[in-house]
């Protein structure tokens, strides 16, 4: 098998060596940006499997660079952040990043959360499977999402959620459950960004449809489901 490429956004040089030596050794291709406008344009140019992004970056900060990425690519983006970015964080998430590692990290901590996120993101791509709750349709391997036949623009976050929630429609995931399934363990404490992306998910929803009742509905005090 062809090594997985990682870009590594970060401005730190000897964090970028010491990430670099590590996952090279786990069989890793690591491609390095040093500013935000960089990590844009290799991000574009070498099309990465996985983005390991700083969030204090020169020129671009993390989010905008994040932001600007999710635009026009489904890769996994794994934040590095540090302690004190904890409201940085929620903002990464709900613009599409799929995980987050807190600084100061150690390599091996870190190769194990790009082995589990490439692994997830791979799992939801198996060939050919579509997702089908009433009317609504979702297609993993190529982003795709319906309801009633219209185009769902949806992020990667809000994608692997409703995902969730339309394989098992009539069943109620609280908050918690919800994060497990879609983004992993990582997640317990930012509950409250399921709520973001909910709301955002119901809004595009709505504004295919119109006259239609929505699907993705509020279970007072529990949680989130999807209609049968
Ligand atoms: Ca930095």
């Amino acid at each position: 098998m062809a090594y997985s490429k990682i870009l590594l956004v970060e401005d730190e040089a000897k964090v970028c060596e010491l990430v670099k030596a590590y996952l090279a050794k786990d069989g890793y291709d690591v491609i390095i940006a040093a500013d935000g406008k960089a990590a844009i344009e290799q991000a574009h140019r070498h099309k990465p499997d996985l983005i390991l992004l700083d969030l204090n970056l020169p020129e671009l900060d993390g989010l905008e660079v994040c932001r600007a990425i999710r635009k026009q690519s489904n890769v996994p983006i794994i934040m590095l952040t540090a302690r004190d970015e904890e409201v940085d964080k929620v903002v990464g998430l709900e613009m599409g990043a799929d995980d987050y590692v807190t600084k100061p990290f150690s390599p091996r901590e870190l190769a194990a959360r790009v082995n589990a996120v490439l692994r997830r993101y791979r799992e939801g791509l198996k060939q050919g499977e579509q997702i089908v709750a009433g009317e609504l349709r979702l297609i993993p391997e190529r982003h795709e999402a319906t309801y009633l036949g219209k185009p769902l623009s949806l992020t990667a976050a809000e994608f692997k959620l409703l995902s969730v929630l339309a394989r098992n429609p009539g069943r109620v995931y609280t908050r918690l459950q919800l994060m497990d399934s879609a983004f992993g363990e990582s997640y317990e404490g930012y509950e409250r960004t399921v709520d973001a992306h909910i709301k955002n998910i119901r809004q595009k929803i709505s504004r295919t449809a119109t006259e239609s009742p929505n699907p993705l509905v509020t279970v007072r005090g529990v949680g989130y489901k999807v209609e049968k």
